[in-house]
């Protein structure tokens, strides 16, 4: 105010020192500048206080103008000659700081002055216009795109995103805007790992940016990055259903992507349980439904082997084909069910896919390995539908009555007071007794004793445990662990 500068009149006549530093070296002019104080600054100037002078952190009163977007302070110095191409030890010219801020009329300043100094980036070559674009300071970035077009093509250098990539990744939809008006073709550069704004849009799960970029220059979607993924790829393995459906609208032929790992798209939301992805990569593309993965594994395989049972539904739906197909080693979905224990899609396929389950691997049947593994509830849902395939032998003879009948259950008092007897098989890493012969789980060994009750000690439970002592239930012999 008037007081402050009467002050500052008194100090200077009295030989005041114009460019003597307060704390963290900022200089009388830069407190000028970054309060708005044009009458001050001036007078400082006019007694001989430098233009260019910088504070510990290599900033200007320049700078302090534009950060605080006093452009009257700004514009006198500019015109006072201030060097608008110098850079902060961050690397930021006054240019770049008003961007950063969507300070309009000190950018209409610098174009008016020296338009060339807005192309000068910071130490990692991000421009003003990348920054612009990053904080979504749409007027600036609308002025810059009208007086510097050429500024919009500049990359950052150490992941090569362009401004088009920083609007896209920030969700900077004003800003998306002007570029796709200004510089559509910005929207197919691609970052060093191959990836355009769109694909970074669909990851980040910004449903308005991607139905914009989509509807503007549609053919980004169809870009590939180094793992030959796609936008539409990405958005499946991120689970974006909203985003995907865009995709699949704007350019359906790119859902069927397929990446370098020949995961396709609904590999991957069958895999991973994505109902609604694959739904719409299945209604946009169906026959990706029926493609082998690396392993030779189909979309139905997987799913089966994760037990997502919505997922055989939905593939069941747009393509029976793709849900009775087998495995390129001829192994089918309902056989993997059944070896995973996925009841669920056992019951499913007995429904829907019924010869599936008689085809064999080496003669083996669906309820050979069901048995094999101990998947009882598998085992009696296949043997209750198609009783004939507990009789069948397989190249060794042996039929999935058999298998059942040799496996080694609990004899443990935990497994018989809640009827698990026959569903827990037990195969490795339990226990049985030398005397008797009889298997006991880890369970039972660990908590019930030869007196057949539970330990309610659990100290005692645990010394035992230290020294793998554990007693059989039925003879009171020590157990032996049985080798894996
Ligand atoms: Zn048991
Ligand atoms: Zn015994």
């Amino acid at each position: 105010g008037e007081g402050h500068k009467e002050i500052i009149k008194l100090l200077l006549s009295k030989g005041a020192a114009v460019n003597a530093k307060g704390p963290r070296g900022i200089a009388p002019l830069a407190i000028a500048a970054g309060s708005g104080d044009r009458e001050i600054a001036q007078l400082l100037v006019e007694n001989g206080a430098p233009v260019d002078q910088t504070d510990d952190e290599g900033a200007t009163a320049l700078m302090a103008a534009a950060i605080f977007n006093h452009n009257d302070v700004f514009s006198y110095l500019a015109a006072q000659n201030a060097d608008l191409k110098l850079k902060s030890r961050e690397g930021a010219t006054a240019g770049l700081l008003a961007c950063a801020r969507n300070h309009e009329e000190i950018v209409q300043t610098i174009i008016d002055k020296d338009k060339e100094s807005l192309f000068v980036c910071d130490n990692d070559n991000t421009s003003p216009a990348w920054v612009a674009a990053e904080k979504n300071s749409h007027a600036c970035l609308e002025l810059l795109a009208q007086k510097c077009h050429e500024i919009l093509t500049i990359r950052r250098k150490s992941d090569q995103t362009s401004p088009a990539y920083a609007a896209a990744y920030n969700n900077s939809l004003e800003a998306a805007n002007i570029l796709l008006k200004y510089a559509r073709d910005t929207f197919v550069l691609p970052n060093d790992f191959g990836a355009v704004p769109v694909y970074s849009a669909a990851q980040k799960g910004h449903t308005e940016m991607t139905r914009m970029i989509a509807a503007q220059a549609p053919e980004s979607l169809k870009i590939m990055t180094r793992d030959a993924t796609n936008a539409a790829h990405i958005a499946t393995t991120m689970n974006h259903p909203d985003i995907l459906r865009i995709i699949a609208k704007a350019a359906p032929e790119t859902v069927s992507c397929v990446d370098k790992n020949r995961q396709s798209t609904a590999y991957v939301a069958a895999f991973k349980n994505f109902t609604e992805c694959l739904e719409i990569i299945s209604g946009a593309v169906p026959s990706s439904l029926s493609g082998y993965n690396a392993e030779g594994i189909t979309p139905a395989f997987v799913a089966a082997q994760q037990g997502n049972v919505q997922c055989l539904e939905i593939i069941h739906r747009y393509s029976r084909k793709a849900l009775i197909k087998p495995s390129s080693d001829g192994i089918s979905t309902a056989f993997i069910a059944a070896q995973m224990g996925k009841d669920k899609c056992i019951d499913f396929l007995i429904a829907q896919a019924p010869e599936i389950f008689q085809d064999t691997v080496n003669g083996n049947n669906p309820a050979h390995v069901a048995a094999a593994q101990g998947q009882m509830k598998c085992y009696k849902a296949i043997v209750n539908a198609f009783p004939d395939l507990a009789k069948q032998k397989n190249d060794n003879g042996t039929t999935p009555e058999a298998i059942l009948a040799s496996l080694n259950l609990c004899a443990g008092s935990l497994c018989k007071r809640f009827k698990r007897e026959n569903d827990t098989p037990i195969n490795q890493g339990t226990y049985r007794c030398p005397k008797c012969g009889k298997f006991f789980c880890e369970t039972c060994a660990f908590f019930v004793t030869k007196d057949k009750c539970m330990s309610t000690n659990p100290f005692e439970a645990i010394a035992r445990m230290a020294k793998k002592k554990f007693i059989c239930e039925n003879c009171g012999s020590e157990l032996v662990e049985m080798s894996q």
